[in-house]
């Protein structure tokens, strides 16, 4: 990537580790800045990252190339009414925020803007994350480019094509850590009942879910159901658990609860 002067507002969890994964895929300390109202969560990131850090969100932002916006939502409005002094024009913004949508943005910033909207999921913060991201015409293919090589530093990324989609990335990628913690949690909890250890049990279902994964992950010309198939054998064990979750409604729960995830994203726009 074309190393470009990157201004983060906002340096909780998702700016730490962003720079974490940028500083430690070789990108230069100098050209990223961290802002924040508060003070030590800039000295850490000042003492591990080497990056420079300050208090002055307009300062940090006029000198930067790309803006990346890492607040919570409802301070957005008040962070985008603050830069909009500056001329923007030359600058690409990056959105890391779920829920508000981009003509929002133009609304708070008052003027055009290049912005691009990300969805990124918790285990971004470990290096394995997924990030959903969305750019409307006005972005150039080189601007696209830049962004999704600061995602690549959390994991995967997936361009989607219409902002609406963004909703079911939601669905499937940034809540989804949550219901596969769910299943486990369910799991575990189970074998305690029946009276195992707590640790075993935990050790024995994470590393079966990080199993299952991978195994998608490797063999991408099998469909899912083709996978389960092929551990499923007639009349046994596996298949009398699949069958148990089955006639239980599984797929009924599990569309539930996407349809209930987009449609609260959705209400929260
Ligand atoms: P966070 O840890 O709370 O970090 C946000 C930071 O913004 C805090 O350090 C806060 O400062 C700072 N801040 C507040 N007002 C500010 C202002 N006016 N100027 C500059 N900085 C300001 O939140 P996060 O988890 O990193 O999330 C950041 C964004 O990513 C959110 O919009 C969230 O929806 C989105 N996101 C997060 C995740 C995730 O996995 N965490 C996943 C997807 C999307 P203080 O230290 O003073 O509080």
């Amino acid at each position: 990537m074309a190393e470009k002067k990157l201004c983060f507002i906002g340096a909780g969890n998702m700016t730490r580790s962003i720079t974490t994964g940028l500083v430690s895929n070789g990108y230069p300390a100098t050209l990223i800045h961290a802002t924040n109202p508060s003070a030590p969560k800039l000295e850490a990131l000042q003492q591990t990252l080497k990056i420079t850090t300050s208090h002055d969100n307009l300062a940090a932002a006029k000198e930067a190339d790309v803006i990346i916006l890492s607040v919570k939502p409802h301070f957005m409005q008040d962070v985008c009414e603050q830069l909009a002094s500056l001329d923007l024009s030359d600058k690409l913004i990056i959105t890391i925020a779920a829920g508000i949508p981009a003509k929002r943005y133009r609304d708070y910033f008052g003027q055009e803007i290049k912005l691009i909207r990300t969805m990124p999921n918790t285990p971004t913060q470990i290096g394995v994350g997924m990030t959903g991201l969305y750019a409307g015409d006005e972005i150039s293919s080189e601007q696209k480019s830049i962004c999704e090589q600061l995602m690549l530093s959390g994991g995967e990324v997936v361009w989607v094509e219409h902002e609406s989609e963004l909703d079911q990335v939601i669905a499937l990628a940034g809540s989804s850590p949550a219901y596969f913690f769910l299943f486990m949690e369910a799991m575990i909890d189970n074998a305690k009942a029946s009276g195992m250890d707590e640790l075993k049990a935990r050790q024995l279902v994470q590393q079966a879910a990080l199993g299952a994964a991978q195994m998608v992950k490797q063999n991408p010309e099998l469909s899912t159901a083709q996978l389960r198939a092929n551990v499923t054998s007639k009349g046994g064990t596996t298949a009398q658990a699949v069958a148990a979750l089955e006639a239980g409604n599984i797929r009924g729960i599990v569309k539930q609860a996407m349809d209930d995830c987009v449609a609260r994203a959705q209400e929260m726009a």
